[in-house]
């Protein structure tokens, strides 16, 4: 039998979802002193599908938290080894003057327990196993008290939103939280953003991906592995790689992920290609039934920014619920961190006396950091979802080693900000190229006013 209840009590922040978005900006939150409680509705450790993989971007967000130390248990490696049309290379992380040149691979069911336990020691309130049922729509009565105009200048379909029903998974129980600002941060389904109001551009990329764990002498590896000429059981070459991820623990983490962009993927059967991949990987790997851990699981996802809006009234949507995977590689707990922060940015100055208008700092924010790159990652994703250029492109690329290690810069997004380098400058043209294609004027949004 549920039982409802409810108090008066108002929290500065509500976070729906404590992965690796909710629980970065919850840490963000907390540590510049404001009253913040996320609601996730698991148990940490739980378990969450993913390749497991940090590059050095996802590091450097766990540093600046003051977490690197906690990874100690975690694999350290040093780079890539990329697979294609025969060819093999192995492309180490580039020296960067931000970022480090090694990522870790640590499972989610690690990881995400370390991030949530480190926001509720920096204050903020962590309630787990607690689902939002839904939004708490109604009428805010209260003005914005920093402005003077009636409504936050953020053009949006979110409404104003007071908080949330929250039901216990062991009691049953439900109440209302309520809040003055909410962040949407429950993953690539996002139930609670879609019940305010979000939606995805079908037209930009999306993936879906599957991913299982096999013990193997070779777990210890260094480098993790890309295959960039995955094929369907008919043999054609399809858009998307398959990966082997060293653990470090026994086993490896292993998977397919595919771009379902073009009509001409969707009909592909994941299971399938992950059965292929896995037939066909280097023997050494001993990727046997045998040595299967488990059945593959999957899940999709949302990339290059693609779900909007990304702010209403008192709202923002962070994560893989705004759809901010990178698109040339799939990669999203990075961005999941990197959105996390920027929001917990706005709603320090939202909170600290700018009002509801300051939200209006997370889109530019977004817009600036992303959007230029995420519109060419677009056009990278439309031209290798046609098979010819898929072939030329990777073909092309495992014949020179110094074209795959500027393409892991662009495509890793490690370009240098104080170089006008190889990779640098071979971005710049890719994004003159798809501004003639006029793929990057259909992707820029109108900054927010
Ligand atoms: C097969 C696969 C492989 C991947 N591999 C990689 C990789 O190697 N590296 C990488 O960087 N990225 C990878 N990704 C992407 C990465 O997993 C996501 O981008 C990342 O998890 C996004 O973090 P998030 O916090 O936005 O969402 P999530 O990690 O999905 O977290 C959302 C949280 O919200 C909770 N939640 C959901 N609904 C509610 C609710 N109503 N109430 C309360 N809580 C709720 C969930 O339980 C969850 O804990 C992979 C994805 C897949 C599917």
């Amino acid at each position: 039998m549920e039982r409802e209840s409810s108090t008066n009590e108002v929290h500065d922040v509500l976070i729906v979802g404590g992965g690796p978005g909710g629980s970065a900006c919850a840490y963000w939150l907390a540590s510049a002193g404001w009253d913040v409680v996320v609601v996730e509705k698991k148990r940490f450790p739980r378990d969450k599908t993913c390749g497991d993989g940090l590059t050095p971007r996802a590091v450097k967000q766990l540093a600046d938290m003051g977490l690197e130390d906690s990874l100690t248990g975690a694999h350290r490696y040093r780079g890539l080894i990329a697979y294609g049309f025969g060819r093999t290379m192995e492309l180490p992380w580039p020296a960067h003057p931000i970022f480090g040149d090694y990522g870790y691979t640590i499972t989610r069911h690690d990881l995400d327990g370390i991030v949530a336990d480190h926001a509720a020691k920096a204050g903020a309130t962590v309630l787990q196993g607690s689902e939002a049922l839904s939004p708490i729509l109604e009428h805010d009565a209260r003005p914005d008290p920093s402005s003077s105009r009636p409504k936050c200048a953020t053009p949006s379909t979110i409404p104003y939103c007071a908080g949330a029903r929250v039901r216990d998974s062991e009691t049953g129980e439900i109440k209302e939280l309520r809040a003055r600002y909410v962040v949407v941060a429950d993953g690539s389904n996002s139930r609670f953003g879609r019940a305010l109001g979000t939606s995805r551009d079908r037209h930009r990329p999306m993936g879906m991906a599957l991913r299982t764990y096999y013990t193997s002498p070779r777990h210890d590896e260094s480098f993790i592995e890309s295959h960039l000429d995955i094929r369907d059981a008919s043999g054609n070459v399809v858009p998307g790689y398959g990966w082997i991820f060293p653990m470090g623990d026994g086993r490896v983490n292993v998977g397919v992920g595919l771009l379902s962009t073009s009509a001409r993927w969707k009909g592909v059967n994941t299971t399938e290609l992950m059965n292929t991949f896995v037939n066909w990987a280097p023997r050494s790997w001993e990727l046997t039934p045998q040595n299967c851990c488990g059945p593959a699981t999957g899940g999709k996802l949302p990339m290059g920014l693609s779900v909007t809006p990304w702010s209403g009234e008192n709202t923002l949507v962070i994560g893989d619920a705004g759809g901010a995977i990178n698109p040339f590689n799939g990669e999203g707990i990075s961005y999941a961190y990197e959105t996390g922060r920027l929001a917990a940015n706005s709603l320090d100055l939202a909170l600290g006396g700018g009002g509801r208008e300051a939200l209006a700092t997370y889109a530019r924010d977004l817009e600036e950091t992303y959007s230029s790159y995420y519109a060419v990652g677009q056009a990278f994703v439309r031209m290798i979802s046609n098979p010819s250029a898929m072939r030329v492109c990777v073909g092309a690329g495992m014949h020179s080693e110094f074209l795959m290690t500027q393409l892991l810069r662009v495509m890793a997004n490690l370009m240098r900000p104080d170089v006008l380098g190889p990779a640098e400058i071979g971005f710049k043209g890719m994004k003159a190229a798809s501004r003639t294609l006029d793929i990057y004027r259909g992707l820029k949004r109108p900054p927010a006013t």
